[in-house]
């Protein structure tokens, strides 16, 4: 009988000098992008210089269907320096997470590590220096963490505590004010593209994942140049899509409300057939315009939240693929 093959400890070991990919989803963001590129080629030429990375590690840039000059100022990047700025265009705007994902699965054969950072520099680009440290002792994914709000609106940071209190209440596994500024290992970025689904929340996703993982915080600041695209309403659907792709919580709490409805209604049932027979006089217009509202509320939020979740199968059965890329420099 053929025995086992010994035990083998599958640990990540990180190579000496690492190609670091810096994936930068951008859209419209032809005023930030040049300084944006600046500052980061700055960087992985110190960390070359440092011996931290190796020369090959480049900035990945993904043009998400802009609508203004962004992969023009792209390609200029490209040809005043191939080696380390590379681009990807996108056949259509479709948001942020496809963005990202489209530039991961584009690095993810061609790097060591990838790290995703918005094209604004709100995240402190001085960070990567110490997700590569973390990376390089063997971690595997390493979540930017940012330290204070202080430079965001009041509204911002209060619209933003909500999002994630709410997320973590609806049993959603998230990092606290964690964006999509990490580093993931190839391997991670190849577990994540098993996960399959349309609906992507990266945030939610990542974490399931497992590997070993570290945290590393910096200041977030204003945003270099052009305006959010995160308006309150993308926030807020971004919030929900977020619930909905991850927890069925929603509609086991529609069922508990439901369920304790109904005991009330008990009550209110053996009280409206006690009066019958002591004749109380019937006025009761408010009580009943009240409980019809309320209910009527009710059972439409409740089919709303059911509605979410059967629009998300609808989307998922289709299986349609999650982005195009239409043009490429990569050599
Ligand atoms: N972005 C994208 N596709 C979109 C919207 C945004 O690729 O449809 C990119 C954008 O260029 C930026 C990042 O996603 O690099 C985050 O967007 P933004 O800074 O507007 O969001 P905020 O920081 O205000 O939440
Ligand atoms: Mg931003």
């Amino acid at each position: 009988m053929a025995a086992f093959p010994p035990f083998q400890t599958i640990r990540h070991q990180a190579p000496e000098q690492p190609v670091i990919a810096i994936v930068i989803p951008c859209y419209n963001e032809e005023a930030a992008l040049p300084y944006t590129a600046e500052k980061v080629s700055g960087l992985i030429d110190g960390l070359v210089a440092d011996g931290l990375i190796s020369p090959d590690s480049y900035m990945l840039c993904v043009n998400d269907g802009s609508r203004d000059n962004t992969w023009n100022v792209i390609t200029r990047l490209h040809e005043a320096n191939p080696r380390g700025v590379k681009g990807i265009s996108l056949a259509h705007n479709r948001g942020h997470q496809n963005a990202l994902l489209a530039g991961l699965m584009t690095a993810m054969d061609h790097c060591d590590a990838a790290i995703s950072i918005d094209a604004d520099l709100q995240d402190d680009p001085q960070a990567i220096r110490l997700m590569v440290e973390r990376f390089r002792e063997g971690c595997e994914i390493v979540y930017g963490v940012r330290s204070s709000r202080a430079t965001d609106t009041a509204f911002k940071r209060i619209t933003a505590h909500a999002f994630y209190s709410f997320q973590n209440k609806m049993g959603l596994e998230t990092i606290y004010d964690h964006a999509d500024y990490r580093l993931m290992s190839d391997r991670a970025l190849h577990l994540l593209s098993q996960y399959g689904e349309s609906n992507l929340f990266l945030r939610g996703i990542i974490p399931q994942i497992g590997l070993r993982t570290d945290i590393v915080t910096y200041e977030r600041h204003s945003r270099v140049a052009g305006e959010s695209k995160y308006p309150l309403a993308k926030m807020l659907s971004f919030s929900i899509d977020g619930i909905t792709s991850f927890s069925a919580r929603p509609m086991r709490w529609i069922f508990i409300t439901g369920l304790i409805l109904l005991i009330v209604d008990l009550f209110v049932a053996a009280y409206v057939i006690g009066s019958l027979f002591f004749r109380e006089p019937v006025s009761g217009w408010v009580s009943i315009m009240l409980s019809v509202w309320f209910l009527g509320s009710l059972i439409l939020m409740s089919i709303g939240i059911v509605g979410e979740y059967i629009g998300k199968i609808f989307i998922e059965v289709k299986h349609r693929p999650r982005f195009a890329i239409a043009e490429t420099l990569l050599d």
